[in-house]
């Protein structure tokens, strides 16, 4: 049965998410996403937050993000399980929704597996442009996983940055970012260790899988000046950075009670000094202060960034129109009659 017009939802699946991206451009994409998230983080205030809901396991956690505004409501599902790689499955698999606060109906429906390694780059990209040194040219990406062409990608597009040096523990993850990134305009460099990778750079990404507090960096590795965006620590008993390396950083957030749960600085004081970027983003911080100054994004990802994502994939795949119709909504003519719209759907019996 066909749905209603009026109560079917928007839908992209993968292959439509696809379609949208390379009809954008990935790196236009990535810029257009920073604009988004740039532009609710200064109205940061206007929205209804909440840390994420967690759902723990000995091997990885499931988690809810919600975040509304007078409009719209967001939801994204998303989970994080470093030992899926080995079994052939993604770490981090997701999707996402927005309704209308209006009438509480949803408004889209999407995959966001590709949409999160996509916002959290552009975020990653978007945090560096207000934190790193403006003439960062080099970025170092430790763990050559799923996130790390995207890294890359965004801050090519957003940052300008044209080298990057790559290290994994696992040399076929390496080779597979060399052969994604070979047509990119990155000059792109396969390195044996972090050490080498980090040296002399002015960016430094970490997105690593483990669950466990390891020690991607320690403190000798990070230089003055260095901007690190550390993306792999984003729960509890899960970081990458050697506790030396946070004291002697200026540290940035999303929103500080969700990272001090779950971010680099869970290894801190509960009242360490940090500054949550919104507030750089709206002149209400300072950034970075000195060229000689290491920054810290200290990023977990946050529901304002889905939430942007999200209201950016809606008008774009409106405007495309290749957004595929969902019957997801049970929507009779006569609001009060659920159970004749039941009835009447009864084999044999028109509708
Ligand atoms: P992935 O499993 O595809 O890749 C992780 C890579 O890290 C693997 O190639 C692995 O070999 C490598 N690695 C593990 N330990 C290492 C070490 N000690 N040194 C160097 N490399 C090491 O995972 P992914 O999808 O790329 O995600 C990476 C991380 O980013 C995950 O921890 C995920 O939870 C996190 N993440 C964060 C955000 C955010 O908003 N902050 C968003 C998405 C994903």
């Amino acid at each position: 049965m066909q749905p209603s017009p009026r109560a079917y939802v928007p839908f992209v699946s993968v292959d439509t998410m696809m379609q949208l991206v390379h009809r954008i451009g990935l790196r236009q994409m990535m810029r257009d996403l920073a604009a988004c998230i740039e532009e609710d983080f200064l109205r940061w205030t206007s929205f209804d937050k909440t840390p994420r809901v967690a759902a723990h396991s000995d091997v990885g956690v499931i988690e809810l993000m919600p975040v509304a505004d007078d409009a719209l409501y967001a939801f994204k599902y998303v989970n994080g399980h470093p030992k899926n790689m080995k079994d052939g499955l993604q770490t981090v698999a997701a999707f996402g929704l927005l309704a209308d606060m209006n009438t509480g109906y949803p408004v889209l429906l999407t995959e966001m597996t590709l949409l999160t390694a996509i916002r959290t780059a552009a975020m990653s990209a978007l945090a560096a442009r207000h934190l790193a040194r403006p003439e960062s040219r080099t970025m170092a990406i430790v763990g050559n996983g799923a996130q790390a062409e995207f890294q890359a990608t965004a801050f090519q597009a957003v940052c300008g940055i044209d080298t990057v040096r790559l290290y994994d523990i696992d040399p076929a993850a390496t080779a597979k970012a060399m052969r994604n990134l070979a047509h990119s305009g990155l000059t792109v460099h396969a390195c044996h260790t972090a050490e080498e990778a980090v040296e002399g750079t002015d960016i430094v990404t970490t997105c690593t899988a483990d669950k466990q507090f390891a020690t991607i960096l320690t403190d000798n590795l990070v230089g003055s000046g260095q901007h690190l965006n550390a993306v792999g620590g984003d729960c509890p008993g899960k970081t990458e950075l050697h506790q030396d390396i946070l004291r002697r950083s200026e540290i940035f957030v999303e929103y500080a009670p969700q990272t001090r749960i779950e971010g680099e600085i869970q290894q801190l004081d509960p009242d360490h000094p940090v500054t949550e970027l919104w507030q750089v983003v709206s002149g209400l911080a300072p950034g970075r202060s000195n060229a000689r100054q290491i920054t810290l994004f200290d990023s977990v990802g946050f529901a304002i960034e889905d939430f942007s994502a999200l209201r950016y994939i809606k008008e774009q795949v409106q405007s495309a129109g290749i957004e595929e119709k969902l019957d997801l909504l049970a929507d009779p003519e006569d609001p009060r009659d659920l159970f004749g719209m039941l009835q009447r759907a009864a084999p044999g019996l028109a509708a």
